[in-house]
């Protein structure tokens, strides 16, 4: 199967809503499951939150788990993708009978044999989602006499849903990678943030709930409340957080006086820690007089 925009392979012959698809996958064609055998699987936001609960994970475990890490740009900007057996098989794969997380299975499945492309064009704001065939020798799909548009094609598997709830995270990433050299590679920790937000919701919910993240945006209570029951609103924040760690997009409002109060609280922690280091230079001091032969007090007497 071929990947999300931004790491396929496959060149986009840019067809449309409106394009032709001659394509008929079913459980009687003879390459049934061939493409899961062979599993490139890389996963959005909104595919992990569907197979966690599908698992009955928690993000975290599901990514220890089921996921492997990859790098989606020369930056260094954290990817996911299924997990495979040795063989490449993914690990969802419930032999003949199939994938066994069907009704949750990722985006990239559901778009297969096709590939979704989230294009600018230059001067442009706005992104133009256009797609592109994946044809593979073992697929006898493609030979089926069976024609829909590619619009009637998402509707039967479902895509919509998943590409409303990913369609931030698409822009972000393209937002990201279009800003070239010029803008630099991110800090570290924008990277960790991007992770956390965008694969691990709930070490993310964690991180929002927390009384740090609390004394430095002005949020309201309802905004809490909500957060901590809801994933899809999680997710929703998750990137107006990224973009605001990323592209200094300020749609979150700071504290006015946080930075003193990360301050103040930092300042217990630091007037501790000089004392530590206090006592750990005449302690060393100690040692080494009494090192020297200077046990007696040294009076006269
Ligand atoms: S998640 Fe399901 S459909 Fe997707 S590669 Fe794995 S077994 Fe196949």
């Amino acid at each position: 199967m071929s990947d999300l925009p931004f790491q396929s392979a496959v060149m986009p012959e840019a067809l449309q809503l409106n394009s032709p698809l001659q394509f008929h996958c079913h459980p009687g064609i003879s390459c049934f499951n061939a493409c899961c055998q062979r599993a490139d699987i890389t996963l959005t936001p909104y595919d992990v939150l569907r197979l966690k609960r599908r698992l009955g994970l928690t993000s975290t475990e599901f990514i220890r788990q089921f996921t492997v890490p990859f790098q989606m740009d020369g930056d260094g900007l954290p990817g996911i993708k299924l997990k495979t057996d040795d063989n490449g098989a993914c690990l969802q794969l419930a032999g003949a009978a199939g994938c066994s997380v069907y009704s949750d299975r990722p985006t990239v499945c559901r778009y297969y044999p096709l590939a979704l492309l989230t294009l600018r064009k230059k001067d442009s704001a706005i992104a133009e989602e256009r797609y592109s065939l994946v044809k593979e020798d073992h697929c006898q799909g493609h030979a089926a006499a069976r024609t829909l548009s590619i619009a009637e094609y998402r509707a039967e598997q479902h895509c919509d849903e998943f590409d409303a709830k990913n369609r931030d995270w698409y822009q972000l990433v393209l937002k990201k990678k279009s800003a070239g050299p010029a803008v630099g590679r991110p800090p570290q920790l924008s990277l960790q943030f991007f992770f956390m937000a965008s694969y691990d919701g709930d070490t993310f919910r964690r991180f929002v709930l927390s009384d740090n993240f609390r004394n430095t945006y002005t949020l309201p209570a309802e905004f809490y409340t909500e957060i901590e029951q809801d994933d899809e609103a999680l997710l929703e924040f998750s990137y107006r957080f990224l973009r605001q760690v990323l592209f200094g997009e300020r749609t979150i409002q700071e504290m006015a006086d946080a930075w003193e109060q990360r301050v103040t609280q930092r300042q217990d922690v630091w007037e501790a820690r000089r004392q530590i280091e206090i006592e750990r230079r005449a302690a060393a001091e100690d040692d080494k007089y009494r090192a020297d032969g200077n046990d007696d007090c040294g009076c006269a007497g």
